[in-house]
């Protein structure tokens, strides 16, 4: 699946990864349903795979309800 809807917004794999980041990153997987609860509210956690840098590859998290957002660093 590509686009997902988060907070009501609907993002790219790119863009949902930018969120998460906080800034600009080269390039995105497509976006996976994390099978995990938001811990803040509940809702669902979607993720993503992403390269911030040339040299670092990260698995973001982010949940479609709220601000909540986490990676694996
Ligand atoms: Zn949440």
């Amino acid at each position: 699946m590509e686009n997902r809807v988060v907070q009501g917004r609907m993002v790219t794999p790119k863009r949902l990864a930018e969120l998460i980041e906080g800034e600009d990153v080269m390039d995105a997987e497509p976006i996976e349903d994390a099978d995990r609860e938001c811990p803040e509210c509940g809702g669902n956690v979607i993720s993503v795979g992403y390269m911030p840098s040339v040299t670092e590859f990260v698995t973001g998290y982010k949940c479609q309800d709220c601000d909540w957002a986490a990676d694996d660093r």
